[in-house]
């Protein structure tokens, strides 16, 4: 076969994997939004059942020949060769499955899933156990195909932080540990800023009014976004010109849809802004999920909780809700939505504690995978990780073990890329700052010239570099966990007005 014809049996095989993950795709937003619970069992068959034909296609010998060749052929252009080096490994770390395991397990994290779901709404663990027990199991089993020199949670976090592993996270986490614990003590024994202005009655009809508003100063454009409502927000999205979020309004909490709709929104813009010739291959997706999170939380924490920002936003969120903040001022408002507090809910978590949250659960992944914990009492191991990181114990079990739906469908690995993915975002900021005034951009109305900024440093690439050579592109150095944790401390230091003891 000439490398003409290998190019042409390449790139139709990538359009046949691009319509099946569209397929997919879809499916999978309309079983978190719209789809009536009852159906879900037909669906989720038939969903597996699809999955089943996708892995098929994936994972064609004859394809994965090709792969093989044009992963190293040094004459094809470099786009093409990195797509044929990630689809290759992908391939490889299905192929070792026998398919009707690989159907099976697409069932179960379905079934899991409702399952969770139920749970969940009736405030039982027990329902769930025996389903996270067997997501467990069967994960154990799967990973165990690759035969990888890795042990089995390495894997886990390598396929979702491609260079990470264990032993990199628990040096990131003890950076972390080391200077936050006593920065969290600090702030509790501080005089506590008043939250109360955000936990009134809004009604909902007012809070979509301004999320409107606020999807516009985002640009996020209803030509290429949609969004929906979910308990759980995400972002999906088909190729770049079609990225769905959700958002959830809560009464009680006015921050809650303002929050979850800029992270989001961070989400959405990131597959948005790859460059348009990777739409339809793997290359059009974020490197990887700390890459992603970086970005939805540089929109959510270092611009949507800053002072320039409000300044922008809040006359018409005050003109919205008149009675509630008549008196509010925008500082007061800022401060007041970037409090810290120790809490229950990693989602509503602030910016401080949340990476507490995240170390909760990367604690009991490793435990979990080691064989050194067992799901049944993992609720009350739960509880007390709360106690002894945040001092909070939970009450019911949707506060708690079943708040998140990430172990529903076996997604191990993934919690530690939200903590990555904050301090990232933090040296992404610090050189935008560098080059762009960020706070007169917010201030003026100008949302546009940060996204231009992330787009051109940052999202365009994709996954045509690692994410370790796209912070080096972007920043000049590589990642320095460093510049995040100064950052927070100066950040409450300065809000709590925290002395300097050093
Ligand atoms: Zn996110």
């Amino acid at each position: 076969m000439t490398t003409a014809e290998k190019i042409k049996k390449y790139e139709d095989w990538v359009f046949r994997v691009s319509a099946y993950s569209m397929a997919l795709s879809i499916i999978g937003i309309d079983k978190m939004t719209v789809a009536p619970p009852g159906g879900a069992a037909y669906r989720d068959e038939r969903e597996a059942f699809l999955s089943g034909e996708l892995f098929s296609i994936e994972t064609d010998p004859e394809i994965i020949e090709i792969l093989g060749e044009l992963k190293d052929d040094e004459t094809i252009d470099p786009a093409t060769r990195r797509a044929a080096q990630l689809y290759h490994r992908n391939a490889m770390n299905t192929v070792c499955i026998p398919k009707e395991e690989y159907v099976a397990f697409r069932r179960l994290q379905n079934e899991s899933y409702d399952a969770w779901l139920s749970a969940k709404s009736k405030d039982d663990y027990s329902l769930f156990a025996p389903y996270l027990q067997k997501v467990i199991e069967t994960q154990k089993k799967m990973y165990g195909y690759r035969k990888s020199d890795m042990d089995i949670y390495d894997q886990m976090l390598d396929d979702f932080e491609p260079g990470m592993n264990r032993e990199k996270y628990d040096a990131f986490f003890a950076a972390l540990k080391e200077r936050l614990v006593p920065l969290i003590q600090c702030v509790a024994k501080a005089t506590p800023l008043n939250k109360s202005c955000l936990s009134q009655h809004f009604a909902i009809e007012k809070q979509k009014q301004f999320t409107k508003h606020l999807l516009a100063y985002l640009h996020f454009d209803k030509e290429w976004g949609y969004q929906n409502e979910t308990e759980h927000p995400f972002t999906s999205w088909t190729c770049e010109n079609d990225c769905r979020t959700t958002t959830k309004y809560v009464e009680d909490n006015l921050i809650s849809v303002i929050l979850s709709t800029v992270h989001e929104v961070g989400h959405a813009t990131y597959e948005h802004d790859v460059a348009p010739e990777f739409d339809g291959m793997i290359l059009s997706e974020g490197i990887s999920s700390g890459m992603h999170e970086s970005q939805s939380r540089l929109f959510e924490n270092y611009l949507g909780r800053s002072l320039p920002f409000w300044q922008a936003n809040y006359p018409l969120l005050q003109e919205t809700f008149s009675p509630q903040l008549a008196n509010v001022g925008v500082e007061e408002f800022v401060a007041a939505m970037n409090a810290s507090r120790p809490g229950l809910v990693r989602t509503e978590a602030d910016e401080l504690t949340y990476p507490m949250h995240i170390l909760i659960r990367y604690e009991l992944e490793k435990a979990l995978f080691s064989g050194n914990l067992s799901t049944e009492g993992l609720d009350r191991v739960w509880d007390d990780m709360y106690e002894k990181y945040l001092g909070v114990r939970a009450e019911k079990a949707s506060e708690s073990i079943l708040q998140d739906v990430h172990w529903a469908d076996g997604s191990f690995g993934y919690f530690p890329t939200y903590a990555l993915g904050s301090a990232f975002a933090a040296q992404f900021v610090a050189k935008m700052k560098e080059d762009i005034d960020v706070d007169e951009a917010l201030r003026d109305n100008r949302f546009d010239l940060c996204v231009a900024w992330l787009k051109e440093h940052v999202h365009r690439h994709g996954c045509m570099y690692d994410a370790d050579e796209i912070m080096r592109i972007a920043t000049g150095k590589p990642f320095d966990v460093n510049i995040y944790l100064d950052y927070l401390e100066e950040k409450y230091t300065r809000l709590y007005g925290l002395k300097e003891e050093k």
